[in-house]
């Protein structure tokens, strides 16, 4: 007898031809947006024009007093850590799983990355914070993973107790709130990425966001050479005088970007609204599938969905090994289906293991990474599959598609024993 699975020769479920996910969203208004900015000025060296608009923009949606636009958003974390004050030889506790440039730009400033153990949604565990604290600790770094935000509360009494900053990396996360306030306004200062599948996209790019107006003067020092320091840096100020060269780094948006991030800025909430209704489906549906677990978010918390997670459990289906379940899941045509890849704890990363060769004697030898340190985080990222989430209604049907896939690999799991 053959099984209907399509891993085993059977028909497969989704029928849509791909790719199932694109984003952002581009329409006929964004193409002209972005058109005209190229007949308007394709290099702003002050704070002008596109540029300008952005991040007025942003400061509105984040209601921050200051937002400053960046080449990335790995430069814009660069630039948080050098704008905080961050010295060589500082510790900086960040979450063990995260995208690694929420921490590695810390080498370049010869400060000492800390990992700090997550709990099962893959946040940083507040409670494993203060194990890790010595005198040499300045901030808590916190990444919401996936959009889902982070239990600010609990780190930020820990960082209040230990007198430290608290800073974000709200990279999947634009628009994701905790009882009604933003993520990236918890802390001294936040950096997010606008890389290509974010939740706001211009395809490349990042911003800072601070209240704080010597954090605002030392970002521009870092990241914003010349022009723009020049004019927004107080004559009286201590950096004034550096204001030509700055750091020595420019790490500016490029307009075009800052184009497509301003007309996606202001659909942004629109695409929030859609991914959660589906998300709240994708949720119902998929945590009653054996083999999956599938956490709501908290009463509250509400997540920017750049990603919907479920953890596998083998036990729950014969101890089928998780690349086979994902294996099957692709077979069916449920090809968005994804275990995260370069998004892992830090500790299996060389530069995490071993520096050295890259920066050597960067003051990290006593804290070296290997393999096994982070079990929580380990375990759920090897046990993660996740899903991207749609914001329009008509992609419910695929979203539909995509959870029968999963009931039908569940329900014939012992075939692929
Ligand atoms: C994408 C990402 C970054 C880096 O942003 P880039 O714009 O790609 O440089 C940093 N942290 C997290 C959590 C990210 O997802």
């Amino acid at each position: 007898m053959t099984s209907p699975l399509a891993l085993l020769g059977g028909k497969a479920v989704v029928t849509a031809a791909g790719p199932h996910f694109t984003w952002p969203p581009i329409d006929d208004t964004t193409r002209a947006r972005v058109a005209a900015q190229l007949d308007t000025a394709i290099s702003v060296p002050g704070r002008d024009g596109v540029v300008a608009d952005l991040e007025d923009g942003l400061q509105e949606y984040f209601g921050v007093r200051h937002a400053i636009t960046t080449s990335s958003g790995t430069a814009a974390l660069h630039a948080v850590y050098w704008a905080s004050g961050i010295r060589p030889g500082d510790e900086v506790i960040v979450p063990a799983w995260t995208f690694h440039a929420t921490a590695s730009p810390l080498f370049s400033l010869r400060a000492v990355p800390v990992l700090c153990e997550t709990g099962p949604d893959g946040n940083i565990d507040p409670t494993r914070i203060e194990e890790l604290i010595t005198p040499r600790t300045r901030a808590i770094m916190v990444t919401h993973l996936w959009g889902r935000p982070a239990d600010m509360s609990a780190v930020v009494r820990v960082a209040d107790t230990h007198h430290l900053m608290v800073l974000e990396d709200g990279s999947h996360a634009h628009g994701a709130s905790i009882t009604g306030r933003k993520v990236g306004t918890f802390g001294l200062a936040s950096a997010f990425s606008l890389n290509g599948p974010k939740p706001l996209s211009g395809g490349e790019g990042g911003f800072v966001l601070t209240d704080d107006d010597e954090t605002y003067y030392r970002t521009l020092a870092f990241a914003h050479y010349n022009k723009r320091a020049r004019n927004e840096i107080p004559g009286g100020h201590p950096l004034a005088r550096y204001a030509v060269t700055g750091v020595g780094l420019k790490l500016r948006i490029h307009p075009l970007a800052a184009a497509l991030a301003h007309d996606q800025l202001g659909r942004l909430d629109g695409y929030l609204a859609g991914r959660a209704e589906i998300a709240r489906y994708l949720t119902r549906r998929l945590s009653g599938v054996p083999g999956l677990e599938v956490a709501a978010p908290p009463e509250g918390v509400v997540p920017s969905w750049y990603g919907l997670t479920a953890t596998y459990r083998p036990d729950e289906l014969g101890g089928l090994p998780v690349e086979r379940f994902h294996r099957a899941l692709i077979a069916e045509g449920a090809t968005e289906y994804d275990r995260p890849g370069s998004t892992c704890p830090m500790n299996l990363l060389p530069l995490y293991q071993q520096p050295h060769l890259l920066f050597p004697g960067h003051p990290h030898s006593h804290r070296r990474y290997r393999g096994g340190e982070f079990p929580v985080a380990e375990h759920v990222h090897a046990h993660t599959i996740k899903l991207p989430v749609w914001h329009r209604e008509q992609d419910l049907e695929l979203a539909e598609q995509y959870v029968r896939a999963a009931v039908k690999i569940s329900d014939h799991h012992k075939e692929l024993l």
